[in-house]
């Protein structure tokens, strides 16, 4: 099909799927299908809106797509031990028709897509305010095989300036995290959401995660790891397109593009609440156990 034609059909499904989620929602059925309610995030602070209904917009090659509603039916079962908070935080937290393909899942993928045609598409880009503060884009980086790739929130100070996702104190102890998964850093590939670097390391606005992320998809759908580690509360809302709190879901499993997606906490929230670094280290066994991997021996 040719690509003017595609976009078309793309928007057409998108306007389509609108009305759904509308329809649903004045049915007061939203929540059945999909957390679309804001949150709190009791032990991540920074909530972010999901980017549900912003049009998405993309590199002049790149075909129109929206990140998948990823197939929430879970993969994952419920946690053992549900916190006894509230009747609705023990309800499953994100529900989706089950084994339903995506609807987004089923549109375009670019055949033959390659990482250097991402970067070159993303060129010296200027889509979106964040170009202005920018020394460096931060494409991302390591095994362009990688079976494991873990998805950040944007670069900080430190990235900018070099250019490469991780490398300030976050990105080292995400480094010892990877290698206490007996992996090296070159093993596995990282990037972020947002490719330029956010002013005073805010959070990641609606309209420059829509205008960045679908860069992020391709780069998945060309890694095609087997598994998709989101870093913090940014990417794993962007990814799975929910406002819940990052804590009502982390540790679970879900589909996504052919990959297993699990949501962890980031680094950076680590480093300023050390006791959740069990919490995560739970996360990452499970990460070890799908892809086979021993711990580090000491
Ligand atoms: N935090 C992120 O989310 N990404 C980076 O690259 C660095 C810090």
């Amino acid at each position: 099909m040719d690509p003017a034609k595609r976009a078309s059909v793309g928007t057409r499904v998108e306007e389509q799927v609108k009305d759904w989620l509308r329809y649903g929602d004045e049915l007061g059925l939203g929540p059945y299908y999909r957390d679309r309610a804001p949150s709190h995030q009791p032990s991540e602070p920074a909530s972010i809106e999901t980017a549900e209904s912003a049009p998405v917009k993309m590199a002049p090659a790149a075909v129109v797509r929206r990140a998948p509603v990823a197939a929430l039916s879970a993969a994952s079962a419920p946690k053992s031990a549900p916190s006894p908070k509230s009747a609705a935080a023990a309800a499953p937290a994100i529900v989706a028709p089950a084994s339903l393909p995506s609807l987004f899942e089923s549109i375009d993928r670019i055949v033959d897509d390659t990482l250097a045609r991402i970067r070159e598409d993303i060129g010296d880009c200027t889509r979106c305010k964040l170009h202005k503060g920018r020394t460096n884009i931060v494409f991302g980086v390591g095994n362009p095989n990688a079976e494991l790739m873990f998805v950040g929130e944007g670069p900080g100070h430190d990235e900018d300036l070099k250019g490469e996702p991780f490398v300030g104190r976050a990105g080292k102890l995400l480094t010892q995290m990877i290698e206490a998964m007996n992996l090296r850093r070159e093993d596995v590939y990282i990037a972020n959401v947002v490719k330029c670097r956010p002013p005073e390391n805010r959070l990641p606005e609606k309209d420059e995660i829509n205008t960045c992320s679908p860069f992020l998809m391709r780069q998945i759908d060309v890694i095609k790891p087997k598994v998709v580690c989101c870093l913090g509360s940014c990417a794993a809302q962007t990814l799975l397109q929910t406002t819940q709190g990052i804590s009502r879901f982390r540790g679970e499993w879900f589909d996504f593009r052919g990959a297993k997606l699990i949501a962890t906490y980031h680094p950076a929230y680590l480093l300023r609440n050390p006791p959740a670094k069990s919490e995560v280290w739970k996360d990452l066994q499970k990460v070890m156990a799908v892809l086979g991997l021993q711990p580090r021996k000491r």
